[in-house]
């Protein structure tokens, strides 16, 4: 992997990366049915969500010139799912998961926000607590990171 990583790094083949975000917060509750501590207990929390747009290149006409995105459009992809679903809900409920992990709200906002077309969709992120986060990716890109570089043979 290293090798290949230095080969690509070589032959030029290394493109530029950009990675934005939005954050996001909203207050709710939830239950974890299988744990066997006090988060079995029906119980809230100030959850904080980042959305993580990337992109190998910037625009380049128009308003969003020299941007991956305008955060504005980002912000309109995420709010109708903050309000609808997350903020002041039970998610146990309004998400339709029967163990709403910090992982499942993660990647039940990715598959949202894919589903509803969010260009360089990278990944989503929820914290739970200052110090404890989940971040879920794409399984697309998944393989993508895991993938060799191609190289010219
Ligand atoms: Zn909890």
């Amino acid at each position: 992997m290293i090798l290949s990583f230095l080969s690509a790094l070589g032959s030029g083949n290394l493109k530029d990366m950009w990675i934005i975000y939005k954050e996001f917060s909203f207050e709710a509750a939830h239950q974890l049915p299988h744990h066997e501590g006090k988060c079995r207990r029906l119980h809230g929390h100030s959850f904080r969500g980042r959305v993580y747009v990337a992109s190998e290149q910037l625009k380049t006409s128009g308003s969003e010139t020299g941007m991956v995105m305008d955060f504005g459009v980002l912000k309109a992809y995420l709010n109708p799912l903050v309000k609808d679903y997350l903020d002041h809900y039970f998610l146990n409920e309004s998400l339709g998961l029967e163990n709403p992990t910090s992982e499942a709200i993660a990647a039940w906002i990715f598959q949202k926000l894919e589903e509803k077309g969010l260009p360089g969709l990278h990944s989503v992120e929820i914290l739970e607590t200052c110090t404890s986060a989940a971040r879920y990716f794409s399984p697309k890109l998944s393989s993508l990171i895991v993938a060799s570089p191609e190289l010219p043979s």
